[in-house]
């Protein structure tokens, strides 16, 4: 497939990133019409397009400068060993690839498996990991349904990806160590682009950002007496210097600012110790600082 002068992002064609990656396409003001059993999806309002593949194939579509862009969880792209460039870690598919072994079998760690069969769909990343511990193992690929290995007596233990761990418990197994934590991540092609297809990527990271910076933060409103206005301020850990308005009571004050939502709970708290009061939290759609 021949590269164009339309910027071509890759992405999963269906499972657990897809919704999620489609949503943050269109967070970021791209539209396009109907994903569902195409191959390739033209954006209605940029010089874009969506190549929807699987998830494994994404690194070295990208590497090999067949797609521009990428969208895809940083376990494969390690476990491909393409060389991309990771523009971003985009905060979705969080998951851990863990080594697990039947709680039956009584082991305590993963050091005592020198010498067992290990199941597992990413060789790479494991046999990798065993080396550095120094271990001798046989690596089994498989490439999907890991977890039931071990009752099949293909494996005595797995290397798999866990968000939960809930399936691993279904399956009578327990997790010993994980060896790789990751989340959806765009990755670009380290091909030289056109200058307008960087200066579109450009614009998009730009996007991401402000899409991220309002994913963490709070707007939040409240009331409070004139005379409490110096102390909130300082209590405020704000982004900008906080909006002040009046009210029809001329003695009170409405504050509007943003926060960043880890601090809410403890900066709500003394907010209302200084005084204030009618607190109000809201969500926000973007921001561009
Ligand atoms: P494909 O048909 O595209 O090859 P797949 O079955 O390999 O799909 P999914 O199960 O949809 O892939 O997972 C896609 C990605 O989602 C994983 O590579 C990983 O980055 C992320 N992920 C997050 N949580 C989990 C989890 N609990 N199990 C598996 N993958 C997870
Ligand atoms: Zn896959």
């Amino acid at each position: 497939m021949e590269n164009t002068d339309t910027l071509r992002i890759a992405i999963q064609k269906s499972g657990r990133l897809t919704d999620k990656t489609i949503q943050l396409l269109e967070n970021i003001g791209l539209k396009f019409d109907g994903y569902k059993n195409r191959l390739l999806v033209k954006s209605l309002n940029f010089d874009v397009e969506l190549l929807l593949i699987r998830d494994d194939d994404i690194p070295e579509y990208v590497q090999d400068g067949i797609c521009d862009l990428g969208v895809v969880g940083a376990n494969v792209t390690l476990e491909t060993a393409a060389r991309v460039e990771v523009l971003r870690d985009l905060d979705f598919g969080h998951c851990r690839l863990s080594i697990a072994a039947p709680v039956s079998s009584n082991t305590g760690s993963a050091h005592e498996l020198n010498g067992k069969r290990i199941a597992t769909s990413y060789p790479v990343l494991t046999k990798k990991y065993f080396d550095e511990i120094g271990l001798d193992v046989s690596i089994i690929k498989i490439s999907g349904a890991v977890e039931i290995t071990p009752r099949l007596d293909v494996a005595d233990a797995i290397c798999d990806l866990v968000s939960t761990g809930s399936t691993l418990k279904t399956n009578g197994l327990k997790e010993l160590e994980t060896i790789l934590r990751s989340q959806s991540q765009l990755i670009r092609t380290n091909k030289p682009l056109p200058k307008h297809k960087q200066e579109l990527i450009n614009k998009f990271l730009v996007r991401i950002e402000g899409q991220q910076l309002a994913e963490k933060s709070r707007y939040i409103m409240m009331n409070a007496p004139k005379n409490a206005l110096d102390k909130i301020t300082e209590i405020i850990p704000s982004l900008n210097s906080p909006t002040v308005l009046p009210l029809a009571n001329p003695e009170m004050i409405a504050i509007h600012t943003v926060i960043p939502i880890a601090e809410f709970w403890e900066v709500m708290e003394e907010l209302k110790d200084a005084g204030a009061t009618g607190i109000v939290m809201l969500p926000i759609q973007n921001m561009i600082n």
